[in-house]
């Protein structure tokens, strides 16, 4: 199998419409510091990819895979897994509505979400059936119980997880580290959004600390993906983690851990 990264931001992506932050204004100064909303695409078979989780950059991100590329009419793209059900991971649902039908592998609690908060069944519908089925030859692990804003009257359920196919684990977010998190696997992507409990209160954007918005920070987790035999990068940084400037020092405290970046491919 093997996989291609098409975004690693988190929700606003880098830089954000609104914001001026210093990740922002560096990414508008120098295009390469830029990144897509975080997400995957996954081959599991020859000709058959899902992309993991749809964001409002999908469009652009399908171009920008080869395996993704159209023949005629048909598409390799078999699917979509979730991993929740927030904007900047379900959003671009609606703009796959060109294909006849789609598949969307996701937990009971986002299915729910979207089909009923997002109501994209019922508005896709007149153009594209949306086919839920349970996630098969994959493993969907709970590492969050947060729920989407849009979503908080839901109660509780799987809402947040790590998706597991083979050597592959991706955890976009994670709000706790499950036990035997990473054990025998190749690559491992983790939550990076913050470098610090405290960066949503220093950014200012906040009064929550990280862990109260459902992410464990970089510097909780570096040692212990260190520890992992396996190859170990960051993803879904938010545009106020200092990491998303490539000259800033913190790069030197991760122990070895990457910071993944857009048309990066892994074979496994
Ligand atoms: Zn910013």
């Amino acid at each position: 199998m093997r996989l291609h990264v098409l975004g690693t931001a988190a929700g606003g992506g880098v830089p954000q419409w609104n914001c001026a932050c210093p990740g922002c204004t560096g990414a508008r100064a120098v295009p390469s510091r830029r990144r897509l909303h975080a997400c995957l695409a996954v081959e599991l078979a020859p000709g058959r990819v899902y992309l993991v989780n749809a964001t409002p950059d999908i469009g652009e991100q399908i171009e920008r895979c080869p395996w993704l590329r159209p023949d005629g009419r048909r598409t390799p793209l078999a699917g979509v897994i979730l991993t929740d059900a927030e904007l900047d991971h379900t959003l671009g649902l609606a703009r796959l509505r060109e294909a006849d039908e789609l598949e969307i592998m996701a937990t009971d609690a986002v299915r729910k979400a979207v089909g009923e908060g997002l109501r994209l069944d019922e508005t896709l519908a007149p153009y594209v059936r949306l086919r839920w089925r349970d996630v098969e030859g994959a493993e969907l692990l709970p590492v969050s119980g947060k729920r989407p804003r849009y979503a908080r009257d839901f109660g509780d359920g799987q809402w947040v997880s790590a998706l597991r196919i083979g050597g592959l684990v991706y955890a976009p977010a994670m709000g706790v580290w499950p036990t035997g998190f990473g054990d025998g696997a190749d690559v491992v992507f983790a939550d990076g959004t913050f470098w610090d409990d405290d960066e949503p209160r220093t950014a200012g954007f906040s009064s929550r600390t990280a862990i109260e918005m459902g992410h464990l920070p970089v510097t909780a987790t570096r040692e212990r993906l260190a520890a992992l035999p396996a190859r170990c990068l960051y993803t879904h940084l938010n545009n106020t983690n200092p990491l998303v400037d490539p000259g800033a020092p913190q790069h030197a405290e991760l122990k070895g851990v990457e910071v993944a970046s857009e048309g990066t491919v892994v074979e496994w």
